[in-house]
């Protein structure tokens, strides 16, 4: 059930950024080494963090003044409760945050050992029960947003069918389909106008491996020729790649050169940013705003955590607005 009519909702005008994605609560160990099976160890260190990619996304594009909804489902639990807060805390519309008694809220059980290395499961739950009845529901706000936003951490069916609603309704459509798979549904492409992945993603899709900007290049292409508009790669430290119908030769926008502490997270901060971008300033260059997403991923990677090192425009320079 939605949570409408709830009278902390946080605003009340017109949502221009809408997501439609995952939740997932991230429970985070840290430990000296990582366990063997059947093997119990000592942990120094436990938290608990907001994650999921629709989450993450929504909450970067939130922070930079977006008036955003994350369409969602929640289990009925504690972990959902607390997510229901920490969106509205971010000024997110839950209008269409559903929760559910029929799974639990998504979860990743993070163990990361002193090394940095982890093992991570996570477990879907009520992410993949997020479906076109939901969507339904939430019509207006998807087919009147300026710009809709998804990934693949719900179902392909549910991401596919909001996809089409927003198209169909002309706003444009950013789709991350992180984690990526092999076969991805060839309307995937003709339904996105910008079509945003990174570069393991890249490869997974194209099956060509992607270590440079030529690289990048060259697996942008194949994305292009797909069907979609416009195609972004994101390179970490070094920026990203970008190609259009309209343009269809590589350009690639580096990024600043900063000191990395933590770069979980960067691909969302990054399409968040763009997201924010395509909907308030639809007059600058499309490369003006890839420079301006690569500098907001940046200041994200500079701090731990993933929500947690997403930058709020109070702390941004002006000149990004
Ligand atoms: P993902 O988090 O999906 O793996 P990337 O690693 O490609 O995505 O990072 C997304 C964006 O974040 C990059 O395009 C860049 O703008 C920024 N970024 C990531 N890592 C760094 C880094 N080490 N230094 C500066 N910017 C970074």
């Amino acid at each position: 059930m939605a949570a409408s009519g709830d009278p902390t909702r946080p605003w009340p005008e017109e949502v221009a950024v809408v997501v439609v994605g995952s939740c997932m609560t991230d429970l985070v160990s840290l430990t000296s080494r990582l366990p063997k099976t059947g093997e119990t160890i000592h942990g120094r260190k436990f938290f608990i963090g907001f994650g999921g990619k629709g989450a993450n996304q929504c909450v970067q594009a939130a922070r930079l003044g977006a008036k955003t909804s994350l369409v969602c489902k929640v289990g009925k639990d504690s972990f959902g409760n607390d997510y229901i807060e920490n969106l509205k805390q971010n000024g997110i519309s839950t209008e269409f945050t559903y929760q559910t008694n029929d799974a639990a809220t998504g979860a990743a059980s993070i163990i990361v050992n002193n090394e940095g290395q982890n093992i991570i499961v996570i477990v879907a739950g009520a992410n993949l029960l997020l479906n076109t009845d939901d969507l339904k529901e939430a019509a207006n706000v998807i087919s009147r947003a300026k710009v809709m936003i998804c990934q693949l951490e719900i179902t392909p069916a549910t991401s596919l069918e909001a996809l089409t609603m927003a198209h169909s309704n002309g706003v444009k459509t950013l789709f991350n389909p992180a984690p990526a798979i092999a076969d991805l549904d060839p309307q995937f492409y003709s339904l996105s106008d910008v079509f945003c992945c990174n570069e393991s993603e890249a490869e997974i899709l194209t099956g060509l491996m992607v270590g440079s900007p030529e690289d990048a290049g060259k697996a942008a292409l194949i994305l292009l020729q797909r069907g979609c508009h416009v195609v972004v790669i994101t390179l970490g430290a070094a920026g990203c790649v970008t190609l259009s119908q309209k343009e269809p030769v590589p350009k690639h926008i580096p990024t600043e050169t900063v000191k990395a502490v933590d770069t979980t997270g960067a691909g969302d901060s990054f399409v968040g940013a763009l997201a924010f971008y395509l909907a308030y300033y639809p007059s600058l260059s499309f490369e003006e705003m890839l420079k301006r997403s690569n500098f907001i991923a940046s200041v994200s990677v500079q701090t731990a955590g993933t929500q947690s090192s997403y930058p709020y425009k109070k702390d941004l320079p002006p000149t990004l607005f």
